[in-house]
């Protein structure tokens, strides 16, 4: 047995660095950033005015109210004109237009008062210079970084690389990952469980986990514990960059993953981890494909996922980021910890009163699904952590839900 953070680092030590691709923009949400992205253009690429309203010199409405001449107008899109506005002359002007030479500053349109129909303004209050204009390059200067290697590109960063110019971009190729159910006991979905038969669901989690972490997947579908079929079905999967197997990795008798995987060349480099849910946890690799045989209780299977298979994808993407993020929370009620490992509790979470606080959500155990679906975080009681009292403060992993819960 190993410990978590230890176990991790063999993972990620393994975890091989795959070839950049270009994809165009619209299609590059999520995909991690092989390399550095610098603008193009100055931003803004000129003087622009913030608000509608009229581009003044300052100085002439030192003693607002005053009525001046309107002598233009400049809508965005016009190109920045060659001269302004001369001493007691101002110009309308549109958000995002350039301002002209001269102007120091806009008055919004709100704080005046149009006379001799638009010939004329009467501008009701006096600004400072640089009132409601963005200097050019204020934001950006051509040439700079605007978005470094390592980012996941999320909606505010695909904005960025637009305004920059890059119609594609380079990014870590998305890892191929292939998932295989095993259990004599698993049917179909679609199929009404005979005596002693679950319906398989972890290939669902599996594969969905593994598209949020940026992987292309496909399913293996269900194999029994048999030995001949497991190791064809397991031959296929090594052709994977990285192969999900769950259930079949214990002590029991038909437990034949990690025997199989051996005979077949894969490398074994652990196959315990001190953590709860999810002790049995086999980790080894061929040749540059990554093999995760996975507990099968269902709550085993996505702990132990988010937990070592996650980080591992996004490693592999070139991702900077690769732990969910961890907070310290507050116990609505107290949690135990019987079980000498790295405990992962349920919980919902939600800030509250300046802090976060967490109610441990009651769970049957490791293959329910139903309360897991509830759980927002995962509470963390280290292996000599027996208990944590109502109260108490604890770390907390948010999941990947967590942003779209309230944890009510
Ligand atoms: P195993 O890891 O094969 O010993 O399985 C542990 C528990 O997880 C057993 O109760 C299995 O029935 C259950 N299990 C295994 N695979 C799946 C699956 N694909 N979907 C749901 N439950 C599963
Ligand atoms: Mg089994």
């Amino acid at each position: 047995m190993i410990a978590v953070e230890r176990a991790l680092e063999i993972v990620l030590q393994h975890a091989p660095q795959l070839a950049h691709e270009d994809v165009g923009l619209g299609v590059a949400l999520g995909r991690v950033l092989a390399s550095d992205v610098r603008s193009d253009v100055d931003q803004p690429p000129f003087d622009r005015a913030a608000m509608d309203g009229y581009a003044v010199r300052s100085y002439d409405l030192r003693d607002a109210p005053v009525t001046l001449d309107v002598v233009g107008r400049i809508p965005a899109g016009a190109a920045p004109h060659a001269s302004g506005p001369q001493p007691r002359q101002v110009m309308e002007i549109m958000t995002g237009a350039p301002v002209p030479p001269g102007a120091d500053a806009v008055l919004q349109i709100e704080n005046t008062r149009s006379v001799d129909g638009g010939q004329r303004v009467e501008l009701l209050e006096s600004v400072v210079p640089g009132r409601n204009i963005a200097p050019r390059a204020s934001e950006v200067r051509a040439g700079n970084v605007v978005l470094a290697r390592g980012r996941t590109l999320d909606p505010a960063a695909l904005a960025v690389l637009a305004a920059a110019g890059c119609a594609r971009v380079s990014v870590g190729r998305r890892p191929r990952v292939f998932v295989l159910a095993t259990g004599d006991e698993l049917v179909e979905v679609s199929e009404v469980p005979g005596p002693g038969q679950i319906r398989s669901s972890n290939g669902y989690a599996l594969g969905a986990q593994a598209r949020l972490a940026g992987a292309d997947v496909v399913s293996l579908g269900t194999v029994a514990d048999d030995q001949q079929m497991l190791e064809e079905r397991l031959t296929e999967g090594l052709r994977a960059d990285v192969l999900l197997v769950s259930g079949g990795v214990s002590k029991g008798a038909f437990d034949l993953v990690e025997p199989a995987l051996a005979r077949l060349g894969v490398r074994v480099l652990f196959d315990a981890v001190t953590i709860k849910p999810g002790a049995p946890l086999v980790f080894g690799t061929a040749g540059a494909t990554l093999v995760f045989g996975l507990p099968g209780n269902p709550i085993s299977t996505q702990v132990t996922f988010d937990l070592f298979v996650r980080p591992a994808l996004l490693r592999m993407q070139g991702a900077q980021t690769l732990a969910r993020p961890r907070v310290e929370a507050e116990l609505l009620s107290a949690v135990d910890n019987r079980s000498k490992r790295a405990n992962h509790l349920p919980a919902a979470l939600r800030f509250e009163g300046g802090r976060f606080v967490a109610r441990p959500i009651r769970s049957q155990g490791s293959a329910d699904m139903t309360a897991h679906a509830q759980a927002n975080a995962l509470l963390v009681l280290q292996p000599e952590q027996v208990r944590a009292e109502a109260g108490a403060r604890v770390p907390a992993i948010l999941l990947g839900n967590f942003l779209d819960t309230d944890g009510r």
